[in-house]
Parts: C-alpha cells; sequence; structure tokens
C-alpha cells in the first residue's frame, strides 16, 4: 500500500485532505503561497460544510482549485449500510478512501443528536466483553475521518450534532493526535460548532493520554473505562491495559480532577459472576471513595461468540445504591440500540464487505 507520512500517524494516500487539521490545512495553504484567510476558507469549506470536491468551493479562485484538486483527494465516507432501530438509534457502516469501514452510531433524544464515533477501525486492545477488539487492530483514522462521521450522521438525520462521544470503534488515546485534532475541528466555529463540554472521549486508561487531555486548553470531557477495582480481574477482562496498575490509574484521575476542576466518568459494564459480586463491589467503592468521578453502570451488552451475561436489573440498582452510600454517583445507562447492535461494544470489524 503507498503510504505518506502526515504529521504523527501514517496513513493512506488516499486519505488526502482528511489526514489533516486546522494546523494542517494552514501549512498547505502557506506551501502554496496563499494569504492566511484561504486556509480559513478551506478549513469551513471542508468541515463546516462537507464539501464533496475541491470544485464546489465557490469562494476560491478557479485556478487554486484545480491546484488543490490535482495536489490531493478529498474523500467523504460512503455509506454502506444503514440500520434503524425501534428506539430511534441508528447505525452506520461507513466505507473509507481506501476501502477501510467503521461503525458510527447516531442516537437522538428530544431535540439533541449525540454521535457515536470511531477514532480507529479496529482495536488493539482485545477487550474480552468487545466486539471490536476481537478482530484487532485495521489502521488509525485521519481528523478529517473522525469528524466526517458526525456530518454523515448529522446530514442523515437533517440536524445538527449537538454531543459526540468517542465510544464507537478503537481507543482514541492510541490515536491521541488525530483524535484531538478531530475534537477542536468538532468544536471550532470553522468545523463543526459543537460545544467543548458536549465532546467526550472515553479510554480504556491510557496514561499518557489521560495526562496529555487533562492539559488541553478545552473543556472536552473524560470518560475512563474501569469494568473491575481488582486489579487480577481487570487484567482479565482488559488484556491491552494490564501494565496499568490501578493504583496508577486513580492518582492519574485525582490528577485529572485536580488540573481541570472537571468530573471524569467511570464506565463499569457489569458481567455476571465476573465483576458484579459483593468483592468486587467493595473494591469497586474503595476506588471511587474520595474521587470525583460519576460512575456509569452498563449491564454488558451480548457481542456474538461471547458467553458473558448480564446480571438482572437488581444487581445494577445495588450498585447504584450502595455506590452512593459511599458519596459516589453512579447511574444505570439505558440501553439504545441492541436491537441492531448499536449499542456500546457491539461495533464489529466487518471483513466481509
Ligand atoms: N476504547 C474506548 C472507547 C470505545 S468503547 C474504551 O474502551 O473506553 C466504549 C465503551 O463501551 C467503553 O466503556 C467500553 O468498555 C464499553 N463496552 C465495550 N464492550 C461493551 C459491551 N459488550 N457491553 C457494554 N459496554 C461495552
Ligand atoms: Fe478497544 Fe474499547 Fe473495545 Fe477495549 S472496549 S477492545 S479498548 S474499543
Amino acid at each position: 500500500m503507498s503510504e505518506a507520512r502526515h504529521g504523527a500517524c501514517r496513513l493512506p494516500v488516499e486519505v488526502g485532505v482528511k489526514a489533516l487539521d486546522i494546523d494542517g490545512i494552514t501549512a498547505l495553504a502557506h506551501d502554496l503561497g496563499l494569504p492566511g484567510f484561504r486556509a480559513a476558507q478551506i478549513v469551513r469549506w471542508v468541515y463546516g460544510r462537507g464539501a464533496r470536491s475541491f470544485a464546489e468551493m465557490s469562494d476560491l479562485p478557479a485556478d487554486l482549485r484545480a491546484v488543490l484538486s490535482a495536489r490531493m483527494p478529498l474523500p467523504f465516507p460512503e455509506v454502506l449500510e444503514r440500520q434503524m432501530s425501534a428506539d430511534g438509534t441508528r447505525k452506520y457502516l461507513l466505507r473509507l478512501a481506501d476501502g477501510v469501514t467503521v461503525e458510527t452510531v447516531g442516537l437522538p433524544a428530544g431535540d439533541r443528536l449525540t454521535v457515536c464515533f470511531s477514532t480507529q477501525a479496529g482495536c488493539a486492545m482485545g477487550c474480552s466483553f468487545c466486539a471490536t477488539g476481537a478482530a484487532g487492530l485495521t489502521r488509525d483514522l485521519g481528523p478529517g475521518e473522525i469528524v466526517d462521521q458526525v456530518r454523515v450522521v448529522g446530514e442523515d438525520f437533517g440536524l445538527r450534532a449537538t454531543n459526540a462521544v468517542a465510544m464507537g470503534q478503537g481507543e482514541p488515546f492510541a490515536n491521541y493526535d488525530a483524535t484531538l485534532s478531530a475534537l477542536r475541528l468538532m468544536n471550532s466555529s470553522l468545523g463543526l460548532g459543537i460545544g467543548a463540554r458536549h465532546l467526550t472521549v472515553s479510554t480504556c486508561g491510557l496514561l499518557d493520554g489521560i495526562r496529555r487531555f487533562a492539559s488541553e486548553p478545552e473543556q472536552f470531557t473524560l470518560a475512563v473505562s474501569l469494568h473491575s477495582a481488582i486489579q487480577e480481574t481487570r487484567n482479565r477482562l482488559m488484556p491491552g491495559v494490564r501494565g496499568v496498575s490501578l493504583l496508577a490509574l486513580r492518582e492519574s484521575l485525582i490528577d485529572y480532577s485536580r488540573l481541570t476542576g472537571r468530573r471524569p466518568s467511570l464506565e463499569y459494564a457489569l458481567i455476571e459472576g465476573t465483576n458484579d459480586t459483593p468483592k468486587e463491589l467493595e473494591a469497586l467503592v474503595e476506588f471511587c471513595r474520595g474521587l470525583l468521578v460519576h460512575v456509569n453502570l452498563i449491564p454488558v451488552n451480548p457481542i456474538v461468540g461471547s458467553p458473558l451475561r448480564r446480571p438482572d436489573a437488581t444487581r445494577a440498582d445495588e450498585f447504584v445504591r450502595t455506590l452512593a452510600r459511599s458519596g459516589t454517583e453512579a447511574s444505570v445507562r439505558a440501553e439504545r440500540g441492541a436491537d441492531i447492535d448499536a449499542a456500546c461494544g457491539q461495533l464489529r470489524q466487518r471483513a466481509d464487505i
């Protein structure tokens, strides 16, 4: 495969402009000897308006449009499949410029539209309860490929996305630079104009990523997938982060709140007989004691070929009540889109297309 270097990540050349963020487009404009305002115009066309070609950029001179078209491709994802859930959730299978596919989910609720987007095609972390992890990592996505998912969903609903969460395929902090660039493009008034607090990253707990994220100037929201506060259980469930000690993870959460003043969420997928036992609950209570966090309990969603089951609803309620008694806010996350395999952890790598 022919590849080019775009900043820190290696992406296929077909990704073209979608490998570039605001700085990348600014550098391109500079290379071409253009005045500064041209970069902002191009960013607005590509990310604010979702232009499908340079030709339609009507306020750029015709010769510049021709130069840009010759310089690099401007791809846009193709919707290969769209599935609609009875609850209004829609799941999209998107084909990227080099033929790689990713899944994206749109979740409407009242006047809100939340997009659950992917940051990688596949994932290298191999969590035992997650369909994405099963097939491994295909490749990182470029910033524009991440932003485009939010655009595709917004256009399909005929609405502006109000919230976006990096909870689709992939580990966002394993593709940190592109993820941050994408969040900035979603946040920018030249891009999608979504408020920073309405942009959330969920990580399996990569400590460097949490540290860097805490020092970013924007008020993006952080979610950390915990799934067990007992090291041995967590190592088994999440082999990709078995090198991350719970003690260090807890420290990083303390630092994060101290530096940002914000409250991260902890994701906890309840799996019957694995992390829903009294011992696990006790460890979770101790882990959270004194932390500024909100615990999201998610009865594990079934995935093909996995024997893992969710406990009955009373167990989740018991977790919420016990955490509340020790001063930790917790809630059970309402399940969306499970009938179309669009719920958390059900997005898989599709090799069959
Ligand atoms: N890689 C990141 C973000 C994508 S996964 C992460 O792991 O945080 C988004 C969320 O769905 C994570 O909290 C993940 O642990 C959770 N998840 C994965 N598989 C699940 C399943 N089968 N049931 C419920 N939640 C699941
Ligand atoms: Fe990757 Fe997150 Fe799935 Fe784990 S839960 S395999 S980190 S996408």
